[in-house]
């Protein structure tokens, strides 16, 4: 079984190539991301391994199946730029529902912090041996509350990591977990009491814009966002009207509602022609990373395990582990 795998990066290889000797498979590794384009250069490959930004569309998903691929194996929990319909009775959809939601959880603590201490902007003064502190004072987040939204795996270990640090957890979903210790409130209640918002759902037609010009405006003025889900979770513009306007303590972002055409990438010598990008980064209270919540050692090795052995079931005939349901 050959796999094509596309927008390879060296670690992805790391981790994957230790472990290809022991399943038997032969992978091609591609730097290009898939669409309607880069379909073709999977000829000969049964299986594809996508990661977040890969676009399997309905045009892409129709070659992928004329040229003989049967299985996509998604490299990452979230499919939502996959069209599920379009795969329906073509392609076997699989992914990693779980592979280290510790990771996501602990990285979306350390951004909260450092939003509320201005770390960021710390960093970049002391680089340039400007050792004043104005502007950075934070608030002590110790009795203060968070709101979860999304009380998953990745939201159930955020709240974890934020009573370490003597916080009030409060969250919203729509299928609420009783054990988890969480107390749940209605979505308006959330925004109205929490001191750090932090978004742990996956992105869907309901979700989309789940932070809008209206539940902005129901936050704290002095409010920290933390969003280490999707970006399309936050109207980007309603966000920056509202920075505007001096709303929001912190703003920290991991996820961006347009990151395919930068993250992942060194734009670093390129004119960036997203001015909501630009803007955004011109905020001194926003912190933009680029996707990396999941990137610890750990996560990558439970991503590639979990990948090979999701192509190992399909070929064993056991088309629902893992599976996306295809509708
Ligand atoms: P999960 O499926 O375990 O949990 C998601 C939770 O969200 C569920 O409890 C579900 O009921 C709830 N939910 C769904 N729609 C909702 C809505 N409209 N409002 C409120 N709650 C809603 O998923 P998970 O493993 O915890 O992952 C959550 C998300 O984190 C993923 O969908 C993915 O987008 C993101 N993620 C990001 C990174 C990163 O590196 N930044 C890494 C992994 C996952």
């Amino acid at each position: 079984m050959k796999i094509a795998f596309y927008d390879t990066k060296d670690y992805d290889k790391v981790w994957f190539e230790k472990l290809l000797p022991e399943y038997g498979y032969e992978v091609l590794f591609l730097e290009s991301r898939l669409n309607e384009k880069t379909a073709v250069l999977a000829k000969g490959c049964k299986a594809v391994c996508l990661f977040v930004n890969d676009e399997l569309n309905k045009e892409t998903a129709d070659k992928l199946f004329n040229i003989g691929v049967e299985v996509v194996l998604m490299r990452c929990a979230g499919y939502d730029k996959v069209d599920l319909k379009a795969c329906k009775k073509k392609l076997t959809v699989m992914r990693v529902p779980s592979y280290s939601p510790t990771a996501v959880a602990e990285y979306t603590l350390a951004m909260a912090l450092s939003a509320n201490r201005k770390m960021h902007r710390a960093y970049a003064r002391t680089r340039d041996f400007n050792f004043k502190i104005n502007g950075l004072m934070g608030t002590t987040l110790k009795g203060r509350t968070v709101g979860i939204i999304g009380t998953g795996k990745i939201g159930k270990e955020a709240a974890r990591v934020f009573w370490g640090i003597g916080m009030k957890v409060i969250g919203y979903d729509m299928y609420p977990d009783e054990k988890s210790g969480i107390e749940y409130v209605s979505l308006d209640e959330l925004f109205e009491k929490s001191d750090v918002v932090s978004l742990h759902c996956p992105l869907t037609e309901e979700s989309k814009y789940m932070i809008n010009k209206d539940t902005i405006r129901k936050m704290k003025d002095d409010a920290i966002l933390v969003n280490t889900s999707r970006g399309g979770l936050i109207d980007t513009t309603a966000l920056i009207d509202a920075l505007e306007k001096h709303k929001f303590r912190g703003v920290a972002l991991d996820v961006y509602e347009e990151e395919e055409d930068y993250f992942f990438e060194d734009k670093s010598d390129e004119i960036i022609k997203s001015d909501e990008l630009v803007k955004l980064l011109s905020f001194p209270n926003v912190l933009v990373t680029g996707h990396q919540a999941f990137f610890t050692e750990e996560s990558l090795q439970a991503i590639a395990e979990i990948t090979l052995n999701n192509l190992k079931a399909y070929e064993n005939g056991n088309k629902v582990y893992n599976a996306v349901e295809c509708k």
